[in-house]
């Protein structure tokens, strides 16, 4: 069941342009467009429901295996660690009222483990593409699907 008027429903059915990462019949996985850093995924169900109260458990299971594989994934492609993220309702940031998993990679660095905020933009959609290359092949081939 999709909303015409949801952005997520939009671009998993490919309406609205996307980076996509992975997908399968029920779940699909994009870049987010303002990374919090580089490789930043986002991981939803093709079906609309809010968040993460108004998704039955099976829906969540499915999806969540989804966000492992892409973690796994993204380590695989030799990103150092990885950081999950969903968010319910406004006051806990949630923007956009579609349930979805925040995955973002993280490098190792001289200032110690950073926390979930901040913004790494891409130079531009050449490297934003690199990105989202690196990450969906590694995640393909942990799938054992062809690359
Ligand atoms: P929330 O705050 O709801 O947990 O996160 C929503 C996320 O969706 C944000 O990180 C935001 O950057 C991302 N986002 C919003 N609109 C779009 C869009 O049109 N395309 C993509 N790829 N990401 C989006
Ligand atoms: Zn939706």
């Amino acid at each position: 069941m999709n909303n015409k008027d949801c952005i997520f429903c939009r671009i998993c059915a490919g309406e609205l342009p996307s980076s996509k990462i992975y997908e399968t019949d029920n779940v699909f996985a994009f870049l987010d467009i303002s990374p919090i850093d580089k490789g930043h995924t986002l991981v939803i169900p093709k079906a609309h429901y809010a968040d993460l109260f108004e998704t039955p458990d099976a829906v969540v299971a499915e999806t969540m295996e989804a966000v492992r594989l892409i973690a796994r994934g993204m380590i695989a492609a030799g990103f150092d660690g990885v950081n999950i993220l969903q968010s319910n309702l406004q006051a806990a940031g949630q923007v956009v009222p579609h349930l979805h998993f925040h995955v973002i990679p993280r490098m190792l660095s001289p200032e110690g483990p950073k926390w979930i905020s901040g913004a790494a933009p891409y130079a531009d959609a050449a490297e934003r593409e690199a990105f989202a290359a690196r990450i969906r092949n590694s995640v393909a081939k942990m799938k054992g699907d062809a690359v």
